[in-house]
């Protein structure tokens, strides 16, 4: 794997062994056509995964509102002051993210769509081979995720879910229901697990 960056030096909540597995699996994907991830954040999953697709000479969507996640929001257990944008009044992480793909030299893989998954979902017309779905962790924008962008997963393709905690007590539930939700339709095999990441292959 080749990143022109410390990846430690991104801001994030992806482990390293996490990120190693999305890139193993984009790096298989990508060939097919084009990657997809939810919840871009600063850009630490984008530069695994956009390093995968530069292997590939394939592209990377990125879907982020940057206005960031619940627990990214002032008094939430995973706000940073660093990213709160005191003229809009909000956080903005894009800017952070723009800086991020620059420095690993992805400007021409990684391509950043900034609005609500759920719009872009509806409108989206492109397949995948891979999806990478780490938006937001309440049920409404965990189940959006799941029901706007599976759909446009190829067959064979790869479907990653993170933060999926199987124990309550190590994180909230509806990355976990989007994941059982994913294995009980049938339409897919789980193939991985490493830390909060599940790997499955769609049929
Ligand atoms: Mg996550």
């Amino acid at each position: 794997m080749k990143l022109k960056i410390d990846p430690t030096e991104i801001k994030g909540f992806l482990a390293h062994e996490e990120a190693a597995l999305l890139y193993k699996m984009a790096l298989e994907c990508a060939p097919r056509g084009p990657c997809l991830e939810i919840g871009g954040y600063c850009g630490k999953s984008a530069t695994y995964i956009g390093a995968a697709c530069v292997e590939a000479d394939e592209i990377l969507f990125s879907i982020d509102h940057h206005r960031g996640s619940e627990e990214n929001q002032p008094g939430w257990e995973y706000f940073d002051p660093e990213v709160w944008d005191e003229a809009a009044g909000a956080v903005d992480t894009l800017p952070f993210f723009r800086d991020t793909i620059r420095r690993a030299g992805l400007e021409d893989t990684v391509v950043p769509v900034v609005g609500r998954s759920i719009d872009i979902a509806k409108r989206w017309h492109t397949p995948l081979s891979f999806l990478f779905i780490d938006g937001g962790h309440t049920m409404e924008h965990a189940l959006n995720d799941y029901r706007g962008w599976t759909p446009h997963l190829m067959p064979g393709g790869v479907l990653a879910i993170h933060d999926v905690f199987p124990d309550p007590a190590d994180g909230g539930r509806p990355p976990y229901e989007i994941y059982q939700r994913a294995v009980a339709s049938g339409l897919f095999v789980e193939e991985q697990a490493v830390l909060s990441l599940r790997i499955l292959r769609r049929l």
